[in-house]
């Protein structure tokens, strides 16, 4: 069962007009609502769903800067800032710990791509260090596995997924936003070559400005305005403890599991060293993009061919406003827990760390990420389609940088100066 979120109270009605419509009550279009709201621009989001259904529920709650590419670095740094007021800014305990975050290697070859990302992110003072076998164990109390060393950044963190997006609604919603749960868009109108609505299974939203932030439901919605997002699906599962003592504060990422501390007390556990490729269309149509990635990280992925091709081609790729859209076909994403995964992250945390041999679990869960060629997310207006902009694609590490990121989108639709350079972002390096 996927995690639940608090209650919040969103609209049953539909406005009229808007300026700002946000397809995807996600934690990067809450996000962006909220800086919306606050700035007196009236939004309104729109989710085919739950507010924070799919992805934005279902993460480790990782917030890291550590392992992404350097022009990503920037967006984090912003975020961690931001990370830090979201308690008096949101009036709540989002379970945010400036906690630290370790990557361990069991072999040279995992030591050495820890040592090259810290020296391509060198001039960008960082906190990050490298640490050798015995740092592992005095920070990391317990140990039984054998690791060549390891790599920390102490001003690493985390944040309880389902708390953040609830208390970002319930924010959101105080300021004047309004969201509306169980209403899909279905596509954009357009009037003189720009956007100027969006068409929900409700009927209209006249807007002056669309932010298009739709997980991995925005490469379809796009496909059918003509327009191409590479961005494939990836499955990774997870399980959570019931709260127990555990070793460390400190989020730790093996090769082949990871751990984190909870705010309930309990561990979120994961194969970090797995993920599944459900194969579909898009594979064929846009697998040839991410060769280069797959060639460094082909053992991570674990190819399933089976429903989810069905599933895909029976949702259609192209449709009209006045039908129902692949969007109300599938309410929340709830992709199928692999067990098999669970049980050999599990064990081989209880290899490294035996206090964690008898755990018991309470939920476990999966959930569906967009991966772009890059693993940068796509955070950029259209150029083909004034009135447009985008902030998809987040490759799995977009609830850390959320923050900044929903901040970034807001500064596009409304033209306020840019809270990072959106250059590396840019919808038309593909
Ligand atoms: C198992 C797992 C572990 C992860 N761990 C981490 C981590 O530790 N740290 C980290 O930084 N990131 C992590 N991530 C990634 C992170 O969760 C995502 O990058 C982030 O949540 C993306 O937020 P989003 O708002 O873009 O997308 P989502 O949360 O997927 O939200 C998109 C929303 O748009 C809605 N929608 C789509 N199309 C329409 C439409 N046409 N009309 C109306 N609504 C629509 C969907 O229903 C959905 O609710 C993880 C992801 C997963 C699945």
């Amino acid at each position: 069962m996927a995690p639940l979120i608090l209650p919040v109270h969103t609209s049953a009605e539909l406005p009229a007009a808007t300026t700002v419509a946000i397809i995807g009550g996600g934690i990067v279009g809450l996000t962006a609502a909220l800086t919306l709201a606050e700035r007196g621009v009236p939004v309104t989001v729109l989710e085919k769903g739950r507010i924070a259904g799919e992805q934005s529920s279902r993460n480790l709650g990782w917030i890291r800067k550590m392992g992404r590419d350097r022009a990503d670095i920037p967006l984090s740094l912003e975020s961690d800032r931001l990370w830090a007021t979201m308690p008096e800014r949101l009036g709540a305990d989002i379970g945010y710990r400036r906690a630290g975050i370790m990557y361990l290697a069991r072999t040279e070859a995992e030591m050495a791509g820890h040592r090259n990302w810290l020296a391509s992110v060198r001039d960008l003072d960082l906190d990050s260090r490298l640490l050798a076998p015995a740092e592992i164990d005095r920070l990391v109390p317990g140990g039984a596995g054998r690791w060549v060393g390891g790599i920390h950044t102490p001003s690493d963190g985390r944040a309880e997924p389902t708390l953040a997006s609830s208390a970002v609604a319930r924010a959101a919603l105080t300021k004047g936003a309004v969201i509306v749960e169980d209403c899909a868009v279905r596509t954009l109108s357009t009037a003189a070559g720009r956007v100027c609505g969006v068409v929900t299974e409700r009927g209209e939203i006249r807007c002056d400005q669309v932010l298009l932030a739709g997980g991995v439901w925005s490469r379809r919605f796009l496909g059918n305005l003509g327009l191409s997002l590479p961005a494939l699906p990836l499955v990774a599962s997870v399980a959570r403890t019931a709260p127990m003592d555990g070793p460390t504060e400190i989020a730790v990422g093996a090769p082949d599991f990871s751990f984190r501390k909870r705010h309930d007390g309990g561990y979120t556990i994961t194969q970090r060293g797995a993920l599944v490729a459900p194969l579909m269309l898009d594979h064929l149509l846009i697998g040839h993009r991410y060769l280069s990635t797959l060639r460094a990280q082909w053992k991570n992925v674990r190819i399933s061919l089976g429903r989810d091709l069905l599933r895909d081609l029976s949702l259609g790729r192209r449709w009209s406003g006045d039908r129902a859209s692949p969007f109300e076909l599938v309410r929340t994403l709830d992709p199928p827990v692999n067990d098999a995964l669970n049980a050999e992250a599990l064990r081989n945390l209880a290899l490294a760390w035996p206090i964690f041999k008898d755990v018991v679990i309470r939920q476990a869960w999966a959930g569906m990420i967009d991966v772009t060629p890059d693993s940068l997310p796509v955070i950029s207006p259209v150029a083909a389609l004034p009135g447009l902009t985008i902030a998809s694609g987040f490759s799995g590490h977009g609830f850390g940088t959320s923050p900044a990121a929903g901040q970034l989108a807001a500064d596009l639709v409304t033209g306020a100066s840019p809270i990072v350079d959106p250059d590396p972002y840019r919808f038309d390096r593909f």
